[in-house]
């Protein structure tokens, strides 16, 4: 739908990809709506449509390209709409969207997510344009989207953004090429928008990056020109205990931390600092040592195994989630059943499992002549995904008659008399209440019934209701 009365532009973004995309596609929203844009209902209604695309995940070009196909008839009809690609992908084949969707308004890269809003109105003015920087700018603002206005979906919880790209080289993984090398926010700077956002009712936060436990290697220098009283060389752990004793935040969650990475003090931050959740997600990728070599992971099955026991031994009542992949060029049977044998090892109580794809662009994606055949792998996968349910289930079931405090987060998708909400665990609850509640509040709920993926209860007590203020939707015309 066109400009053609004098009303709001209308923006819709579409996330294909992970946290750090969500996260960057509120802050492409935050820039529209600083600019006097509003959401658009869905895509007929939307002036401007931001396809915010993420290589990491399976299948993200197909999903791009179809979507865009889907477009091509609207933007025909409407010259005015605007469509804009953004992230891993446009910043990995920025020539390549242009050339299979011409009509495409602006292709922008991941280092530029700051600049959403102006690129659109230029490309209004001057026509169709491409932005990619190569690199990340030192400048928090520019470089970390948290610095940037927010418009977040979820006013009591909120992401920070600690650290972007990253300095490993796993052969399965784009993110060094398309995020670069490894840049840390500086520890004040952090901290201070940990406050603000508390300030303004937030009580969730969590820290993202993509190896939150090499957080701070580059600081020094930076924060002794911040000129703060920060620690000189910040570790993510001082991190944990600043934001945990934030007035106002009650819970402190991370993703993701490197195993080989996750050090003691870590460890001892997540242990003391009542903020910090109890849960872990220490991604494993595979249990055999031969192909976690392959993949540059960096630690041996063993380690892994042993920095999983020293994190259970000393923080109390702490889930664990994983990341695994099935399939990596070379594995061979015996491969895999160390896989399922270390899975069973580490109790999880859940686990992402992937189908090995190769990604264009990566090391692994050069090794065709030791792929696993198809057949193989979905063998595999079924396996595994027993063995990852089995424990999930059990340790679901261990919740059951427990009192667990839950943060709602709204009415169940399946049925909306019910409420949702997550635990410290970070595992979902659903549970009925007769008095609404707003999103945000802390309730406690008696744990009555478990399946492998939530727990069922019964709503007890309200422990502390939402802080944040209820956003008034901007009425557009
Ligand atoms: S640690 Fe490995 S998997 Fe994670 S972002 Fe860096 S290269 Fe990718």
């Amino acid at each position: 739908m066109s400009e053609t009365v004098d009303r709001p532009r209308r923006y819709l973004v579409r996330t294909f990809g992970c946290q750090m995309n969500e996260h960057d596609s509120e802050r492409i929203a935050g820039q529209f709506e600083a600019e006097g844009m509003v959401p658009a209902h869905d895509e007929d209604d939307a002036d401007v449509i931001v396809l915010n695309t993420c290589c990491i995940r399976e299948n993200a070009d197909n999903r791009l390209y179809g979507t865009l196909g889907h477009l091509k008839p609207r933007k025909d009809a409407d010259p005015d709409l605007q469509i804009v690609v953004s992230g891993c992908l446009a910043q990995k084949d920025r020539d390549l969207v242009r050339e299979r969707a011409p009509y495409v308004d602006v292709v922008m890269g991941t280092h530029n997510v700051h600049r959403a809003a102006d690129l659109v109105e230029r490309a209004r003015r001057e026509g169709p344009l491409t932005e990619i920087l190569d690199a990340a700018v030192a400048d928090d603002a520019t470089t970390f989207p948290s610095a940037l206005p927010p418009r977040r979906d979820q006013q009591h919880a909120a992401w920070v953004t600690i650290q972007v790209g990253c300095d490993n080289s796993c052969a399965f993984c784009i993110v060094p090429a398309v995020r670069g090398a490894e840049i840390s926010r500086p520890f004040l700077a952090l901290v201070d928008e940990v406050r603000r956002l508390a300030d303004d009712g937030v009580t969730e936060v969590t820290l993202l990056g993509q190896n939150v436990n090499s957080y701070g290697r580059d600081l020094t220098l930076a924060e002794r020109r911040a000129g703060g009283d920060g620690p000189v060389r910040p570790l993510f752990a001082d991190l944990l205990r600043a934001a945990g004793a934030v007035d106002g935040i009650r819970r402190v969650r991370f993703t993701s931390p490197h195993p080989k990475d996750l050090r003691p003090e870590t460890i001892a931050a997540m242990a003391e600092v009542p903020e910090v959740c109890n849960h872990l997600h220490l991604p494993l990728q595979s249990g055999s040592d031969r192909v976690l070599a392959a993949m540059h992971r960096g630690y041996t099955a063993e380690r892994y195994l042993d920095r999983l026991r020293r994190a259970r031994a000393e923080i109390d009542d702490l889930a664990v989630t994983t990341d695994i992949i099935v399939g990596f060029p070379g594995e061979t049977d015996d491969d895999f059943a160390r896989t399922l044998e270390v899975a069973a090892e580490a109790r999880y109580d859940s686990a992402y499992t992937f189908i090995y794809s190769p990604r264009p662009g990566t090391e692994a994606a050069t090794m065709t002549d030791v792929e696993v055949p198809a057949d193989v792998i979905a063998e595999r996968f079924e396996r595994l995904r027993v063995v990852v349910e089995r424990t999930a289930v059990e340790r679901h079931a261990a919740r059951v008659g427990r009192v667990e405090e839950v943060t709602v987060e709204g009415p169940s998708r399946k049925d909306p008399s019910v409420l949702t909400g997550r635990t410290s665990q970070n595992k979902l609850v659903h549970f009925a209440s007769e008095r609404p509640l707003r999103v945000g509040t802390y309730v406690t709920v008696a744990v009555t019934g478990a399946a492998s993926h939530h727990l069922r209860g019964d709503l007890m007590d309200v422990v502390a209701p939402a802080r944040h203020r209820t956003r008034i939707p901007v009425a557009s015309a």
